[in-house]
């Protein structure tokens, strides 16, 4: 059996983490956990993580650890994780990174690799202006980069296509403030430990996607020797 592929994305909302998720999900038949669409889900449905979540969300602020930690343990405990996972948004504090080694440590398992998508401040600017999201299951489209083949449908599931609350320019600002400040230290926190890879996210999907694909490739090769 080949080892776990444990995989982090790590980079500015907007870098492309879940349209290349979306890929390596595919590709690898990973477990893909998206702590923002685990979130929005929530606020969808109305439960009480989902009412608790929604003001910092709005504000383009993180929920609390606590919060996203009980989330997330809870989904790292389920079956499909076994194998392999991708996350996308978590961790994004180092108290979370923490945690997740802990928790992680317990069952025996441990990060391969965090990848982290470089993009600049003002190409994040462009591509969170113009992202639109289904509104059934979320599917991303881009209007300019990646416009979906009937204006404000999604290709995949036929649903209409919106602007997620959050990506409203007055928001990003802060969201791209909270990045720096409290999510890039991660960057620092796993070169430390020797887990970071840098791919350059300014690249069109499908060559940021390859470069993904050729650096696990590698990874595997590492791991079986
Ligand atoms: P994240 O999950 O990191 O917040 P997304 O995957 O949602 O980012 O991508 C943000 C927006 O940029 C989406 O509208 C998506 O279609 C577009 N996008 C993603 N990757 C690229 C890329 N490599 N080049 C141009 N646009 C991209
Ligand atoms: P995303 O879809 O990853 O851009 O996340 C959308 C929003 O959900 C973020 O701006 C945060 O408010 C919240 N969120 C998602 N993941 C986390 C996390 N790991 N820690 C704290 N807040 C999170």
């Amino acid at each position: 059996m080949p080892p776990q592929l444990n995989l982090i994305l790590l980079g500015p909302p907007g870098a492309g983490k879940g349209t290349q998720a979306e890929r390596l999900g595919e590709d690898f038949r990973l477990a893909f956990i998206s702590t923002g669409e685990m979130l929005r889900a929530n606020v969808k449905q109305g439960t009480q993580l989902g009412v608790a979540a929604k003001e910092h969300m709005d504000a383009g602020a993180l929920v609390p650890d606590d919060l996203i930690l009980a989330m997330a343990a809870a989904r790292l405990g389920e079956d499909d994780t076994r194998d392999g996972f991708i996350l996308d948004g978590f961790p994004r504090t180092t108290a979370q990174a923490l945690a997740l080694e802990r928790q992680l440590g317990q069952g025996g398992r441990r990060i391969t690799a965090t990848l982290l998508l470089d993009v600049p401040d003002e190409e994040i600017i462009r591509r969170i202006a113009g992202r639109r999201v289904c509104v059934k299951a979320g599917h991303n489209y881009h209007v300019d980069y990646d416009p979906p083949k009937r204006p404000d449908v999604c290709d995949q599931d036929g649903s209409r296509l919106i602007q997620r609350d959050d990506d409203r320019p007055e928001v990003v600002e802060n969201r791209l403030r909270v990045y720096h400040d409290q999510t890039a230290p991660l960057i620092d926190f796993y070169e430390e430990r020797g887990l970071l890879r840098r791919v350059d996210g300014t690249r069109p999907p499908a060559a940021v996607h390859d470069h993904i694909r050729a650096m696990i490739a590698t990874l595997r090769l590492e791991d079986s020797l």
